[in-house]
Parts: structure tokens; C-alpha cells; sequence
């Protein structure tokens, strides 16, 4: 049987697994993927348990169970002064990536021009181009990676129909502002336009507030806003996540998502609302939690020979490698994991194209004992 023309003909296995298989072949301490190398909290294990010891195990409503819709209606109403209806403004969903996919499916049809802005994360691009859409790519520059509203403005057409956003901002660790909230505001006021905020890191930042999409009236009324439980809880395995919008979009969005997972894993739902209730300070503790990781692991590379670009918000570190060699970033991300014994991740691969800047990725998020570990390699590098 000759193979049908694939629908993604340009795409591969993603960085991030292509470079944990790498670390794990190799012994190499892995900085590459994001993910933290330390435990979940103790009560939301428990809670996961015991609900499904209790029977918690058949499918929980589509949209999402309501003590979890409550918490994140709650959470969301504190932070940001929104109010979203738990029944028909809050979808829960399988991960932030399902949450995008089901968004960008939602809205994009084929001819549809979608901007976004690179380094860009790696699911937006086969995602759009899944649904016929054509990718209008912004490029961040470096170092301060901060959108240029001139170039959005020209950007835009009559087939516009999505702007996505990332904040704060894989893998550059960027955190927009206030002032491109109203530059944004004002670029799509008297259009069609909709957004889809991935805010996937609202609690890891440094320099905040967050500046969400929900936290504009203007805004959130066009807006898909996306966060991932994965990175808030440390359980970027449970795949679980949500997603925000009013109720005419997520009416929409809901109509995809039902077909596509219908509904998510049920004990995890109850566990995190049991959670989310118990512990609030939790979250809220987060950022204070990864500064210290990024401090010391700035430190970490003090004296080495990488130079750090600032880090506001993720758990994610960029460095310039140029006065170590001049490979490109690809051959130096498998060169400093196989030689080295450090992976880390190439911007390039966040790069339509793959313009390579000459910068890789560290993941942060991990025990002092790996990052002490990974930093005595890096600074003998
Ligand atoms: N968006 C960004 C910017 C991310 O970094 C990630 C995961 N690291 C995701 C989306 C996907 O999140 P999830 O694992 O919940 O699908
Ligand atoms: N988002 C994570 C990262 O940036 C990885 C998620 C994945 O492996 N798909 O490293």
C-alpha cells in the first residue's frame, strides 16, 4: 500500500523527547525537557488515592467535575478579578496541549491567518496547520525577546482570526507587560479577532503581576486563556489542565473537545479541587519557590563560561555559548549532553525555519543536588 501524503510532512519527534532520550542514553543530567525532578505535594497524592479507592473511576461530567470548575472560578476570581460561570466559561482538559489544540480547532478554518511569536512552542505551528490555517510568524529578538507592536499591527488582515500569546514566555523566560496588554487591546478593539492565551507558567514569574488575559474585560471577552495544572503542582504527568472563555466560545470549544477526549482522567479532578481548597497558599508560594531554584542556579554558572540572559518568569534558563565554541545549537545541545553530561534544549527548535541565535535552554526546575551536579559540569565546560 503506498502511504498516504502526510499531513504534517515537516515534522518530527519533538526537541523535547528527542533530547530526554538523549540524556537518559547517555547518563547525562537532564536540563532539556521541563519538568521537575521533585516530588508532587503529599496531600495531592493522597486525595488521588483516596478518590480513586472511593470509586471515583467512571466518566466524570465533559466539561469537567464542579468541585474543580469551583476552585479554578475561585482562583481565577481572586487573582485577576474575573468571573467566569463554572458552568458554561470553564472546560477541564487534558493537559494545555489539548486545551491549544482544541482552541486553535475551535476557531481556525482553513485560509485563516494566525500570528504568533517565535521562539514559538512547538505544538502552535502543526496544530494550526492541522486545520489549514496559515502561521503569521512574529519574531521575538534577543535579548529582551519583547513583541514589537509595529510588526503585530502590519500583521494584521481581514483573515486574521487568532493571536496567540505566551506569557510568561517558554523558553525565554519573558513576561509581557501591562503596556503590551494595551497595545494588544488596542490592535484588536473593532475586530474579530480572537486570543488565545498560554499561560501555562501564571505562577512561576519574577517580575510580575501576571498580566493575564482574564484580567482585561476588553480582552477576556475574545479569549481562549489556558493554564496547566502540570507545572503549578509539579504533575506535568497527569496531563491536566483547563481552559477559559466565554460562554459563546467555550460553547464552541466544548463542541471540539467533547469528540476529541470528551472528558478527563476523573480522580485527578477531585484530588486537585480537594487540593486547590486545602492548600491555597500553595500556589501562591510558587514563584518565591522557583526564584531560589533560578538564583541558585545562576549561581551555579557564575564563572562559567555561558552568559545568562535574564530569567522573569518559567523555569527556564537561556545562555550564549559563544565563547565556548561555534557550533550550532543543535550540535551543541547534543555535544554538551553526550560529552558533557548536561542536556539541555536549542532555541532553534522553537524557530520556524530554525534561525539559530546561538542560545540553549536549562530547565531549573529541579533538586539543589542536581543543580549543584549539573553546574560543577557546566562550570568545567
Ligand atoms: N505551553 C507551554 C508554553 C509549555 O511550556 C507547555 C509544557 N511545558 C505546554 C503548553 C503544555 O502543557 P501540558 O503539559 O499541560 O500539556
Ligand atoms: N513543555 C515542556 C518543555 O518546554 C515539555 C513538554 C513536552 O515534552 N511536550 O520542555
Amino acid at each position: 500500500m503506498k502511504l498516504f501524503p502526510s499531513r504534517l510532512p515537516n515534522v518530527g519527534t519533538t526537541i523535547f523527547t528527542v533530547m530526554s532520550r538523549l540524556a537518559n542514553e547517555h547518563g547525562a543530567i537532564n536540563l532539556s525537557q521541563g519538568f521537575p525532578d521533585f516530588s508532587s505535594p503529599a496531600l495531592l497524592l493522597e486525595r488521588m488515592t483516596h478518590h480513586m479507592q472511593a470509586g471515583a473511576n467512571q466518566y466524570p461530567p465533559m466539561a469537567g467535575v464542579a468541585p474543580l470548575r469551583e476552585a479554578i472560578a475561585d482562583k481565577v476570581a481572586a487573582l485577576y478579578d474575573a468571573h467566569y460561570d463554572v458552568e458554561s466559561e470553564i472546560t477541564v482538559t487534558a493537559g494545555a496541549t489539548q486545551a491549544i489544540f482544541t482552541a486553535i480547532a475551535t476557531c481556525v478554518r482553513p485560509g485563516d491567518e494566525v500570528i504568533v511569536f517565535a521562539p514559538v512552542y512547538d505544538s502552535y505551528l502543526p496544530a494550526i496547520e492541522l486545520q489549514g490555517g496559515l502561521a503569521r510568524v512574529i519574531n521575538l529578538q534577543p535579548p529582551g525577546f519583547r513583541p514589537d507592536w509595529q510588526q503585530v499591527a502590519a500583521a494584521i488582515n481581514p483573515r486574521t482570526r487568532l493571536i496567540i500569546l505566551n506569557t510568561p514566555h517558554n523558553p525565554t523566560g519573558t513576561v509581557w507587560t501591562a503596556d503590551d496588554m494595551r497595545e494588544l487591546s488596542r490592535l484588536v478593539r473593532n475586530t474579530d479577532i480572537v486570543l488565545l492565551g498560554d499561560e501555562v507558567y501564571e505562577y512561576i514569574i519574577f517580575s510580575g503581576p501576571h498580566e493575564s488575559l482574564a484580567r482585561y474585560a476588553e480582552l477576556r471577552e475574545r479569549s481562549f486563556v489556558v493554564s496547566s495544572f502540570g507545572k503549578t503542582f509539579h504533575i506535568t504527568g497527569w496531563k491536566i489542565a483547563y481552559c477559559l472563555a466565554p460562554a459563546a466560545l467555550t460553547a464552541e470549544f466544548r463542541k471540539v473537545h467533547q469528540f476529541n477526549v470528551f472528558t478527563v482522567h476523573h480522580p485527578s479532578q477531585l484530588a486537585l479541587a480537594d487540593f486547590m481548597r486545602a492548600e491555597p497558599e500553595f500556589a501562591a508560594g510558587l514563584a518565591g519557590f522557583y526564584r531560589a531554584k533560578r538564583d541558585f542556579f545562576r549561581q551555579q554558572l557564575a564563572g562559567s563560561r555561558f552568559e545568562l540572559l535574564p530569567s522573569d518568569g518559567t523555569y527556564f534558563q537561556l545562555a550564549r555559548y559563544e565563547k565556548i565554541n561555534a557550533m550550532p545549537d543543535t550540535e551543541f545541545a547534543r555535544w554538551l549532553t553526550i560529552e558533557k553530561g548536561v542536556a539541555v534544549v536549542p532555541v532553534s527548535a522553537f524557530m520556524p525555519g530554525g534561525t539559530d541565535h546561538g542560545l540553549i535552554r536549562f530547565c531549573f526546575a529541579k533538586n539543589e543536588t542536581t543543580l549543584a551536579a549539573a553546574g560543577e559540569k557546566l562550570r568545567a565546560v
